[in-house]
């Protein structure tokens, strides 16, 4: 394993903040595609750490015991948003800035922009495809799922059919994207699978696993790792959905959400999803129930839930008519 600091800047009080990638290349001349795995992008989403971690360990036994197996490249960018991390906080502190809002200026002048460009410049210098790992926010819990932009899904969506997510759901474009990470890196040429699993401020070991599962399973099947490669975990055909099969169902009432189905169940049209209660009178002021029969892939975890605020997402068996 190769440590190689891409950038950093010293803090008021002389503490050191560092951008480190971890490099893994074949010990002969080999010429397997090269892969990126980026975490920590908003320093709330600690699930990609924990994937991190596997994929670390991973390297360093596969390079101590059957070295010859890697066959390209992987570097990993364990947590690339230091700052934000040793707050758990989404934005970089201080002045408060998205990360992973930042990317595609002409002339960057924050030091989170430019930080967030160094790390876009090396990714696009040693990277043929990558993965930008999220969780979702404090409110939703997703299933292990990539999210791909209909412009990109030719080159993306057969890498992301490899990932062992849940799901893969190809969306349209919509502004908020074009300043992102996995955006410009796919305007660049280098195809990447932007992954959202779980929840922020927590760590999902079962989907951690999954998504470890995933990233051997992905090397193999693109040559970075030779076919001998044990892949850890049963690897699962993810659901390919379109933008007008996911059903949002949101709440009408203000109130306390108590769901009373889990994520990843099918559940069928009219099932009960929860309830929306008021804690102070003792009522039940709305009984939320599924517009459609599919899998319930999002799913609210914070129970104050205001009138409109989301509570599930629901991926339709089928396309509904048009
Ligand atoms: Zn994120």
């Amino acid at each position: 394993m190769n440590t190689h600091i891409i950038t950093g800047f010293d803090t008021p009080f002389r503490t050191r903040v560092e951008l480190v990638r971890q490099s893994f290349a074949p010990t002969e001349k080999k010429t397997g595609p090269r892969l990126a795995f980026i975490t920590g992008l908003h320093g709330d989403e600690l699930e990609g750490l924990y994937v991190a971690h596997r994929l670390l360990q991973f390297l360093k036994n596969l390079n101590e015991n059957d070295p010859g197996a890697l066959l390209g490249e992987v570097h990993v960018y364990p947590a690339v948003n230091p700052p934000a991390i040793n707050h758990a906080s989404r934005l970089w502190p201080g002045p408060g800035i998205d990360m992973n809002r930042t990317l595609g200026m002409k002339h960057p002048e924050s030091l989170t922009a430019l930080w967030a460009q160094s790390l876009f410049k090396d990714v696009v210098r040693h990277a043929d495809l990558a993965v930008d790992f999220h969780a979702s926010n404090l409110h939703l819990r997703e299933l292990p799922q990539v999210r791909v932009i209909n412009e990109f899904s030719k080159s993306v969506l057969p890498l992301a059919l490899h990932t062992n997510t849940d799901l893969v759901w190809v969306h349209p474009m919509a502004d908020l994207f074009a300043s992102t990470l996995g955006y410009n890196l796919n305007k660049s040429k280098v195809p990447a699978l932007v992954i959202e699993a779980g929840i922020c401020h927590r760590l999902t070991p079962e989907y951690g696993n999954q998504m470890f599962a995933g990233l051997v399973h992905l090397m193999k099947e693109n040559g970075i790792l030779a076919k001998n490669v044990t892949v850890p975990g049963r690897i699962k055909n993810p659901l390919e959905i379109r933008a007008n099969q996911v059903i949002s169902v949101s709440a009408r009432r203000a109130g306390f959400f108590i769901p009373e189905i889990h994520i990843g169940d099918v559940v069928g049209e009219d099932r009960v999803l929860g309830t929306i209660i008021d804690p102070v009178k003792g009522d039940v002021l709305e009984e939320i129930k599924s517009p459609g029969t599919g899998l319930l892939f999002t799913l609210r975890e914070h129970p104050m839930a205001g009138a409109g605020s989301l509570v599930a997402r629901i991926a339709l068996e089928k396309e509904p008519p048009p």
